[in-house]
């Protein structure tokens, strides 16, 4: 007999902090309890009990070209059958490290690691290792890993939690970490003012995934470019979400800014733990061994997670990839806007290509402080009701939703019409 969910969760609350190997995955902000996933294909995850749902965190981004695409896992098991990992450079390394410079022209060089957070980590170390300076800028609501420096109004599970500051990151090293308000032209700019000697870098999501999603003002990102520039300071883009998400070239391809450094994850491990940091070669090559600067990792380039990603990066590579995904979350979030409206619901999205935002409010969405005003109890009750139906989006009312190349006009009609269904339903 296969386990239920609920006996699951009961053993892994055991010996699993919270029961899980990630906040967010523990649904302690909408209440309830998790379901564990069996099996997972295009756009549907089924979980232990044969449930299936239509999915809308897609493996928290990196799954753009849907769950265990037949090209994917194929490349995997043939990598593997070469044997799992060597500790010497392997050519699926540089077939990345090519790729991925040619696909984000800011990134001269780059450097291969396991996950989103060793990619931030890195790239501030080199920041401040290149610039000789210690303090670096970030934006309420972002999240950037769960480094130290970085938990410092820190969005995601840290935002949903309630804990946007942990104990047990030293108030010395806190300290180093300034905070803006995002899309504040004029504090961003008084901080650089008062600070800009002392900076080495700013890092940003260019679009807001870790407080729902908010979208930049317009000239916002230029405007940062523009400070770091004239203030010695690196501008670091942190499109662990946004990359290959939100267009091919990411969020400085959309917004047309070229950062000095930028983080990657998500999408270019296919599903496999991979990040990565790249960027100006006067910098990166500033990394150990070319350069004084360390970092180092045991797995870092494995080649059955170099094989996952570059296939993903083949399949969206493909002509009209971002077009469809494009005209897809516009159909799914004005569906959802419409279902709203009729049923009197205060309610709105914002969206950049195949990340969207929901929020039980009726916008505009600017700033975090609009994020935030988001109802969460109607978003606690929505989130459940669409469960109910079939529909899994994030489990908090602060995280972006994704979108697949493999969600249909089916999969996207069926979530409005559950939409449609449980917003009648809300108090
Ligand atoms: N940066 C951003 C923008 C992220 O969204 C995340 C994870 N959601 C990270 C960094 C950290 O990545 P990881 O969870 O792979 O460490």
């Amino acid at each position: 007999m296969t386990d239920s969910n609920a006996s699951l969760f009961a053993r892994a609350l055991e010996r699993l902090p919270g029961g899980v190997n990630s906040p967010v995955r523990a649904f302690k902000s909408v209440g309830g309890q998790p379901f564990f996933a069996a099996r997972a294909e295009g756009a549907y995850l089924w979980d232990v009990e044969g449930k299936r749902y239509i999915d809308y965190i897609g493996s928290w981004g990196p799954m753009i070209a849907g769950h265990a695409h037949p090209e994917v896992i194929s490349a995997v098991l043939e990598t593997a059958k070469a044997g799992l990992s060597f500790g010497v450079p392997n050519a699926l390394e540089v077939d990345m490290a090519e790729t991925l410079c040619r696909l984000i022209p800011s990134c001269e060089v780059v450097r291969m690691v396991n996950s989103g957070t060793e990619a931030t980590l890195s790239a501030i170390r080199l920041a401040r290792g290149a610039t000789g300076r210690s303090k670096i800028v970030k934006f309420e609501g972002c999240y950037h890993g769960h480094g130290d420096s970085f938990l410092v109004k820190a969005g995601s599970g840290a935002l949903t939690l309630g804990l946007p500051d942990s104990p047990g990151v030293p108030s010395p090293l806190a300290d180093l970490t300034l905070t803006l308000p995002f899309n504040d032209f004029d504090a961003a700019a008084a901080l650089f003012e008062q600070q800009g000697q002392e900076i080495a870098g700013l890092i940003v999501e260019p679009i807001v995934g870790n407080a729902n999603c908010i979208l930049p003002a317009e000239g916002f990102l230029q405007h940062l470019r523009q400070l770091c520039s004239e203030h010695g300071a690196l501008l670091i883009f942190d499109e662990v979400m946004t990359g290959f998400r939100v267009a091919l070239g990411g969020a400085q391809q959309r917004y047309g800014v070229r950062p000095d450094l930028s983080t990657f994850g998500k999408i270019i491990g296919g599903g496999m733990p991979v990040g990565a940091y790249g960027g100006r070669a006067d910098l990166m090559r500033q990394i150990a061994p070319a350069g004084p600067i360390y970092q180092a990792g045991t797995l870092s380039g494995n080649p059955v997670a170099m094989a996952a990603g570059l296939a993903t990066l083949r399949l969206i590579q493909r002509d009209g990839f971002y077009d469809q995904l494009e005209q897809s979350t516009h159909y799914l979030c004005d569906g959802l806007e419409a279902a709203a409206k009729q049923a009197g619901i205060p309610f709105t999205t914002t969206r950049s290509c195949a990340m969207f935002g929901l929020y039980f409010c009726a916008g505009p969405i600017g700033s975090y402080a609009d994020a935030k005003a988001s109802d969460a109890d109607r978003f606690r009750q929505f989130f459940h009701g669409m469960l109910e139906q079939g529909v899994y989006w994030a489990p908090s009312a602060f995280e972006a939703a994704f979108l697949s190349a493999a969600h249909s006009r089916a999969d996207l009609d069926f979530t409005i019409d559950a939409a449609a269904r449980v917003f009648g339903t809300l108090d």
